[in-house]
C-alpha cells in the first residue's frame, strides 16, 4: 500500500512545493525564454534599453533569445537570489508548476532531483490535481 499524501481538495501548491532559495534552478543552461513583453519589462526594471538587454543579458537559442549565464554558469541574474525577481518570466514564475507534469507525471519526480523544494511523498493523483489548478492562473 502506498504511504504518498492522497489527492484531496485541500491540498495547496504550498504543501507540495516551497521554493529553498538555493539557487539550483537557476544555474545550468535551462533556456529561461524571455517574451517581448519580459523583456521591455525587465529591461525597464533594470534601467537598460531593449536592444542593449538582449545584447548583453541574452543569449539565442533556436533562433530566440533566452538568460544568459554568467561565468559562474548561473544565471546573469542571480546574486545568491534572483535580482529581477518582481519582473522575472513566466517561466520562472510558473517553476514547478509546468504543463509538462500534466503530459507525464514522472517529470515530477525527475523536477525534484534538481529541485529540493518539490515533494515526492504525494500521490500522483494530488499532484496532477494541484499543478491543474495552479495553471489556471496564467
Ligand atoms: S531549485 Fe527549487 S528550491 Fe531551489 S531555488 Fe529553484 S525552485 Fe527554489
Ligand atoms: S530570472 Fe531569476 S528566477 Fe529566473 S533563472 Fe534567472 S535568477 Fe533564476
Amino acid at each position: 500500500m502506498s504511504s504518498k499524501i492522497p489527492s484531496s481538495p485541500s491540498i495547496k501548491p504550498q504543501d507540495i512545493f516551497k521554493c529553498k532559495k538555493c539557487g539550483d534552478c537557476c544555474i545550468g543552461y535551462g533556456g529561461t525564454y524571455v517574451t517581448e513583453e519580459n523583456i521591455k519589462t525587465i529591461a525597464d526594471y533594470i534601467g537598460i534599453d531593449s536592444k542593449r538587454f538582449i545584447n548583453e543579458k541574452c543569449q539565442m537559442s533556436g533562433g530566440r533569445p533566452v538568460l544568459a549565464q554568467g561565468e559562474n554558469g548561473y544565471c546573469v541574474f542571480w546574486d545568491n537570489a534572483c535580482m529581477i525577481y518582481p519582473v522575472r518570466p513566466l517561466m520562472c514564475i510558473k517553476w514547478p508548476f509546468i504543463e509538462s507534469v500534466l503530459r507525464d507525471i514522472d517529470n515530477w519526480n525527475i523536477m525534484a532531483g534538481l529541485c529540493p523544494g518539490i515533494r515526492v511523498d504525494i500521490s500522483d493523483s494530488a499532484i496532477i490535481e494541484c499543478v491543474r489548478q495552479e495553471l489556471k492562473r496564467y
